[in-house]
């Protein structure tokens, strides 16, 4: 059983989509918080940041500067964003599959 994340990377489910390469894929979320609300994944699949280890480095930084060009693309570089990992129960974390939301475009609350 495949997760809905992998199945919108396969193109098996609709996305709209912002940004592709080899290694990540990035789709606006479904249910946005903020203006601009884009959600950056890695193309395998890795249930969370929990599951990364040392070989996971270049990954990792692939999906950071992914974000950092499309917080430019969406003109939010300049007012600011926020790039948030959830983790497990606590973080609220529903889809298990690693995730970094860029969220932006309003002055956003902490917590
Ligand atoms: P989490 O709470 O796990 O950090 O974030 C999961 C995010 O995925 C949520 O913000 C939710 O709105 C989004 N999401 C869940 N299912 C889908 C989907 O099928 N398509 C898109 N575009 N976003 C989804
Ligand atoms: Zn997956």
């Amino acid at each position: 059983m495949e997760c809905i994340f992998c199945k919108i990377i396969k193109k098996e489910i609709a996305a709209d989509i912002v940004f592709e390469n080899g290694k990540v894929l990035a789709f606006k979320d479904i249910n946005p918080i903020a203006p601009v609300h884009i959600l950056i994944v890695p193309k395998v699949h890795i249930p969370s940041v929990d599951h990364l280890g040392k070989k996971d480095g270049s990954l990792v930084s692939e999906l950071i500067l992914s974000a950092q060009k499309i917080a430019r693309e969406q003109k939010i570089d300049k007012s600011g964003y926020r790039l948030i990992f959830n983790m497990g129960k606590d973080a609220g974390q529903t889809v298990d599959h690693l995730h970094l939301h860029l969220t932006g475009g309003k002055k956003l609350p902490w917590l």
